[in-house]
């Protein structure tokens, strides 16, 4: 910390803590502001403006106590405009009751998890249901947006799907700007990229681990801090006039990332590519417990389940990673972490794993 830093303004702040122990860190007001400010700039990119109503549709109250909650939920309210709409009730028999709150509400903007939204939107669809007036966008956040969720929300929203790049613990980083493009807020943060095992930065274009160096906290700054996410810097100049350097691709977490029997990485995602054109299936979970040893998690359809599109999957997935041993489940449904999000994905071997020969 810095000397003559006021111990009573310090902002305390945690990580996620998905994996691992969460820590906490310190931030001062200005930092909290900037990177505040960060989202309400890329948010402008879209002409929502501070202040402008907006749906959250949103994880963890389940973190708070009743009285915390009732708090949170009248500053939402009353000082942010902005409605919440637990995801972890989500289901058809409650969708038309929360499509008629949003209506009266009438938001600019809906803003929520990835797979929140998506099933939300998905909900919708099935009931054939519809918001009725128009949104500025639709804001995905704190998960990697998938193709087939940014899908199932444009379709079911009729509304610009915008990525947003940022984390509890890691403030905005970077948005999606109307041309498509990942731009990072770089006057709030220091980017680098390295590869996962050495630690060495990679060049330009290479998919590696993001570390963030914060410019301005001056009470407990985060140097090389590793937030656990892959992507690539990009040189190139997005043609939409915003200046702010381009993110290349954003590959998702460094724990969506599978370890091969070869030693190579896989990103999680492949999983996504070998079962998102079957309709036998209508969601999935696959864990990797050690390199040569899997889980895979189905959810069947009812009506257009096709028996040969389990082999289909099971080769697809040895061809990836090689001939693992993948103990297959058929589950009713994939349960949602206590903070609402679903992963598709999840590692709990090292990634950091010497190659083995073939
Ligand atoms: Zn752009």
């Amino acid at each position: 910390m810095t000397i003559g830093a006021n111990p009573g303004e310090l902002i305390p702040n945690r990580t996620g803590g998905s994996t691992g122990e969460p820590t906490c860190f310190f931030l001062d007001r200005p930092t909290v502001e900037r990177y505040e400010a960060a989202r309400w700039l890329g948010l402008s990119w879209y002409g929502i403006r501070i202040g402008d109503p907006s749906v959250m549709i949103w994880g963890s109250p389940i973190e708070l106590n009743r009285q915390d909650a009732r708090r949170y939920q009248l500053k939402e309210r009353w000082l942010k405009n902005r409605l919440m709409i637990p995801a972890y009730d989500l289901d058809q028999s409650r969708i038309e009751e929360h499509v008629r709150t949003i209506r009266r509400f009438r938001p600019v903007y809906l803003y929520g998890y990835a797979s929140a939204l998506a099933l939300f939107a998905e909900l919708m669809l099935q009931a054939g249901l519809r918001l009725g007036f128009p949104l500025k966008a639709v804001v995905s956040t704190a998960e990697t947006l998938h193709d087939h969720q940014r899908a199932v929300i444009t379709e079911a929203f009729e509304a610009p799907v915008v990525n947003e790049y940022g984390a509890r613990d890691g403030g905005i980083i970077a948005y999606q700007c109307p041309a498509g493009s990942m731009h990072a807020f770089s006057e709030n943060c220091y980017l680098e990229v390295v590869d996962p095992v050495t630690g060495e930065p990679l060049p330009v274009g290479e998919v590696g681990v993001l570390l963030v160096t914060d410019l301005h906290n001056r009470v407990m700054p985060r140097l090389r801090y590793q937030l656990g996410d892959m992507l690539a810097l990009s040189s190139q100049n997005c043609t939409c006039g915003i200046n702010y350097p381009v993110l290349q691709e954003i590959d998702g977490r460094v724990d969506d990332m599978f370890v091969s029997m070869r030693g190579s990485f896989v990103h999680g995602h492949f999983i996504n590519h070998i079962i998102r054109n079957m309709e036998s299936f209508r969601t999935f979970q696959l864990v990797q417990h050690e390199p040569d040893r899997l889980t895979l998690r189905l959810v069947k359809h009812p009506e257009r389940f096709r028996a040969d599109d389990e082999e289909k999957v099971l080769q697809g997935i040895r061809s990836a990673l090689g001939d693992a041993s993948i103990r297959l489940e058929y589950v009713e449904h994939i349960p949602p972490t206590p903070s609402g999000k679903t992963r598709y994905a999840i590692r709990e071997c090292p990634l950091t794993v010497s190659p083995r020969p073939e």
